[in-house]
């Protein structure tokens, strides 16, 4: 029973041209000499919730509830800029870029999504509450030095803006290499074609 379980999570998907700019920020720290575990970067990706094991009956009812999160959300805009570690300095294990632009709007998306997921028995994780882009992961921790050359050297990094107006549910599969994510379904704002400034709404 337990083999046909889906690992699943919710995510905004980065356009191409800002995965590139990641993957090539990614590739100047990798020829820096840190090591770590690298997210191919077609992976990479905005984390809004993570849900772990998913019945895949449960798909439809996870595509109404995001749909519901996103029905009356207005379309917003972000821009990758900066570097950061989780959890922290002192023991870093992931190496992330993070998010400028319009975050309380991307808090809200994270908090709607968050709170719609909680009737379906997902529990509620802080780990996404701070928007972030995984680069890499360190089997253990990063080692010190080529660490703090990486954070010295693209502590200014600032990728391309991107528009932020649907949102899916991944399945994630683990093996031996970086994980494979397929798109499951999606939610598109419901807000999408009505500009934030526009809408009527305050
Ligand atoms: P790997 O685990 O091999 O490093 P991955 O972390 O990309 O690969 P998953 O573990 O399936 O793949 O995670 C999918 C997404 O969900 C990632 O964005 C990950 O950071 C996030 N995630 C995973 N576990 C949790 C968790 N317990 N709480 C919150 N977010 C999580
Ligand atoms: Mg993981």
């Amino acid at each position: 029973m337990n083999d046909a379980l889906l690992r699943t999570f919710v995510a905004v998907p980065l356009p191409a041209p800002v995965r590139a700019a990641l993957g090539d920020l990614s590739a100047r720290m990798q020829s820096g000499g840190l090591r770590g575990r690298w997210v191919p970067p077609e992976n990479i990706h905005l984390t809004l919730a993570f849900l772990g094991a998913t019945e895949p009956a449960a798909v439809d009812r996870i595509k109404e509830a995001i749909a519901e999160a996103t029905a009356r959300r207005h379309p917003f805009d972000l821009t990758p800029a900066g570097l950061g570690v989780f959890p922290g300095r002192r023991r870093p294990r992931v190496l992330w870029v993070g998010l400028q632009g319009e975050l309380e709007a991307l808090a809200a998306l994270t908090t709607a999504v968050g709170r719609a997921l909680v009737p379906l028995g997902v529990a509620p994780s802080r780990r996404n509450a701070v928007g972030h882009l995984t680069l890499a992961r360190a089997r253990e921790t990063f080692d010190p030095d080529p660490l703090d050359a990486v954070l010295q050297r693209h502590r200014e990094f600032i990728g391309p803006s991107f528009h932020v107006d649907h949102i899916v549910l991944y399945r994630s599969e683990l093996g031996a290499g970086p994980a494979r994510y397929r798109p499951l379904v999606g939610a598109t704002f419901g807000a999408a074609g009505v500009s934030a400034t526009t809408g009527g709404e305050p």
